[in-house]
């Protein structure tokens, strides 16, 4: 009797030993499943060729962002402690590569897509760490500089144009080329007494009529538009 109830006892062990065992490995899996649910999201939301975000990244975060820039601006506490938000904006820029059809044209596709590459890679050094930015296009990207110094705005503009337009993109071992690009911007909240006056996505919109203005006065230029300023050009 004694021997089967040791017999019983070293079993239930056993049986403990292979429970937590088993629960470890599901937490485990739980853990590993988790992980790769979330890479699978960023990379939903992320443009394979270059790595940046893509249009849908933009759709997920846009009302977060405004709205929390607009909460911010408007809060008291920050306006107690005499914060000056009044030059905060977020800086919108659309950027388009110019005469990039000619490029896939003359070189091929690929070298095409090593332009894109190498120019989101600029792009990147360009920015601060937590500036967006998406290919919103096939050669087109769009900056969304969040609680940036509007002051900078068009200094940053004209950075960026320098930056491009005097880096030579190798696209072949033998082969170097010269690119320029246009960009348009406007800041959000375009009205900064009425902010919700003129939607983020629509400062998009006017950003857009700003790149075409620069595509159509000359290219390799930006165009930046805000109320009482009819435009500027960098
Ligand atoms: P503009 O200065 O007016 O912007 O002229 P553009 O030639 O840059 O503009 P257009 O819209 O005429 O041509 C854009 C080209 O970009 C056409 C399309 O084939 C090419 N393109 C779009 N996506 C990709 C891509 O992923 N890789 C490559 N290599 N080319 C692409
Ligand atoms: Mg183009
Ligand atoms: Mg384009």
């Amino acid at each position: 009797f004694t021997s089967a109830f040791h017999h019983i006892e070293k079993l239930t062990d056993e049986l403990e030993d292979i429970n937590a065992n088993l629960e470890t490995r599901v937490q485990q899996q739980t853990q590993e499943l988790r992980d790769a649910n979330e890479r699978l999201r960023g990379l939903s939301l992320q443009d394979p060729l270059t790595g940046l975000k893509n249009r849908r990244y933009v759709n997920e975060i846009v009302y977060n962002l405004s709205e929390t820039f607009l909460k911010l601006k408007t809060n008291k506490e920050v306006k107690k402690r005499n914060l000056n938000l009044e030059n905060m904006g977020i800086g919108i820029c659309l950027v388009d590569i110019d005469h990039f059809k000619k490029i896939n044209d003359t070189y091929g596709h690929e070298a095409g897509d090593i332009v894109l590459k190498k120019i989101a890679h600029i792009f990147k050094q360009i920015v601060r760490f937590d500036d967006i930015i998406v290919r919103w296009g096939g050669e087109e990207f769009l900056f969304i500089l969040d609680r940036m110094d509007i002051q900078f705005l068009p200094e940053f503009l004209k950075k960026l144009n320098k930056v491009v337009s005097e880096t030579p993109f190798r696209i072949s071992p033998e082969k170097e080329i010269m690119v320029t690009i246009s960009i348009g911007s406007v800041v959000f909240p375009f009205y900064d007494k009425e902010p919700n006056k003129i939607t983020f996505e629509e400062c998009i919109s006017l950003s857009d009529l700003c790149l075409l203005y620069a595509k159509r006065t000359g290219r390799k230029r930006a165009v930046y538009a805000a109320p009482g300023l009819r435009s500027a050009e960098y």
